[in-house]
């Protein structure tokens, strides 16, 4: 254990995490709470490095250029569009880290001890616990990168007895646990238990449908934390085990709030085998033959003219265009002809908890113009023009009546109650689902086909004439 300055440090950064993660949860105070994080975190690896007896200095800059290189290039280089994989990514990294951190910590003991002195049941425990959890949340997160990034397929991938597969590989991987307790000098049985925990990762994930991702990618970021704090345990590190339960309980809270945005469990999420595929040519064929209506953009601008209420829904399409700050100027010329304009916010548009938000953050658009889901649909019967920017399947009614589709039970935007909703995208294109939207055939709809920004700068030009 460190000596007591050293500790008292470490309560210090443990309090401003504390205080960090309580700002991040308001848009105002999140980039304060972020940097208030970021400082602690400054100043836990400083002291940690004064603490410690640091073989090589050289081998710890070395390591912070190549990650500080590595992470600028990342930042530049990475489209807003693929955050949640490098979200996932990043999760799946401090994993791997805590598993091998906690694996080098049992051969520093293995080796400099030689099986003199026996380790307590603590670190024995712990290092077994991070390197099964590290593990599989690093090959986890692998697999969710692969998914969303396309090189591995986003259906769900199934095969009778795979459930009793991954069954078979957590008692395995518990097994060499175990036997690692009575053997602690035996250090292969650690990485023969990585092994067998990796596999678990990729079957348990491999398993999940794309459109489930989001939940998987925040259970991962959880795993991370809890990898974070066994290590933690294995360092008798008091700010490790503090900061890696934070991530732990913070990712727990996040993985409920989206099962609940879907309407799904989390044992359904996991075991459930969502992504069953619609025979999406015939149903697209179904759904829209003959019953499409289309607007231009002058068309709409007469209907906004004289709206009272109007209502945007934003999705991924609004991230893609990057048409925020155009709507935000769309809402200011709507507001100065007498409108009223909200932002309906669904808690899995786009492809990041709180996407929408940050975007719209961005163009800063005041955050009381942006209303829950819940909020917004009480009142849904009352808005006289709904503009769907680049959403699909936050706003798709099949949610409500089909089983049969990934999307079954996930509560939506009722944007469909609206009087009339216009919907802005480049076609009739299936959204991350895959699953057609009658939304585009109902009575009350108009498509209006086009690139998200430019279609919204149109509609400012035609308004600015009527
Ligand atoms: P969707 O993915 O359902 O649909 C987006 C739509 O945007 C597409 O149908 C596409 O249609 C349109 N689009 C694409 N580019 C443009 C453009 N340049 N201009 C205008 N429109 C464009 O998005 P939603 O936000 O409605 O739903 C999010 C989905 O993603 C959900 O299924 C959710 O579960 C999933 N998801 C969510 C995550 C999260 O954390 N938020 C993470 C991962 C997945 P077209 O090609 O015709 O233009």
């Amino acid at each position: 254990m460190s000596p007591v300055p050293v500790q008292i440090v470490y309560l210090i950064c443990a309090v401003l995490f504390i205080l960090g993660l309580k700002r991040l949860s308001r848009p105002r105070t999140a980039v304060a709470g972020n940097q208030m994080g970021a400082a602690a975190m400054l100043l836990a690896v400083v002291v940690t490095l004064l603490d410690r007896q640091i073989v090589s200095y050289e081998i710890i800059i070395a390591g912070l250029i190549t990650g500080a290189a590595a992470g600028i290039l990342l930042a530049v280089k990475i489209k807003m569009t693929a955050m949640p994989q490098l979200v996932g990514l990043f999760n799946g990294l401090g994993g791997g880290a805590s598993a091998l951190v906690a694996g080098a910590a049992l051969l520093e003991l293995v080796s400099l001890h030689g099986g003199s002195r026996s380790p307590g049941s603590i670190f024995i425990v712990a290092t077994s616990f991070s390197g099964i959890v590290g593990a599989v949340t690093f090959w986890g997160s692998v697999v969710a990168f692969g998914k969303l990034q396309g090189f591995v397929t986003g259906k769900a991938v199934q095969f009778s007895g795979q459930n009793a597969v991954k069954l078979i590989l957590l008692m395995i991987s518990l097994g060499l646990g175990g036997w690692l307790f009575f053997s602690p000098m035996s250090g292969y049985l650690y990485w023969a238990m990585l092994l067998f925990s990796s596999l678990l990762g990729v079957f348990l994930v491999i398993a999940i449908g794309g459109a489930d991702m989001p939940v998987v990618i925040a259970l991962l970021n959880s795993y991370s934390g809890v990898a974070a704090a066994a290590t933690g345990f294995v360092l008798a590190n008091n700010l490790l085990i503090i900061s890696g339960s934070l991530v732990g309980a913070a990712g727990l809270i996040l993985t409920n709030i989206m099962c609940k945005a879907m309407n799904r469990s989390l044992r359904n999420v996991l075991f459930g085998g969502v992504g069953r595929e619609l025979s999406v040519k015939a149903e697209e064929e179904e759904t829209y033959a003959g019953k499409v209506k289309s607007a231009t953009a002058e068309e709409i601008a007469m209907m906004l003219d004289g709206a009272g209420r109007v209502v945007v829904v934003p999705g991924y399409g609004m991230a893609v265009a990057q048409a925020q700050h155009a709507v935000r100027d769309l809402m200011n010329l709507l507001e100065a002809r007498g409108s009223v304009v909200e932002f309906a916010i669904h808690p899995v548009a786009g492809r990041m908890p709180g996407h929408m938000n940050v975007l719209l953050a961005e163009a800063d658009i005041p955050y009381e113009k942006l209303k829950e889901m819940d909020e917004i649909n009480t009142t849904m019967e009352q808005v006289d023009v709904a503009i769907v920017l680049g959403a699909n399947d936050v706003v798709n009614p099949l949610a409500r009546s089909r089983s049969d589709t990934p999307l079954a039970g996930m509560p939506i935007i009722d944007v469909d109650k609206a009087r009339t909703v216009i919907v802005l995208k480049r076609s009739l294109g299936a959204g991350f689902s895959g699953v057609p939207n009658p939304l585009f055939a109902a009575d009350n709809t108009l498509m209006y086909y086009g690139d998200g920004k430019e279609g919204i700068l149109d509609l400012i030009a035609a308004l600015k004439e009527t």
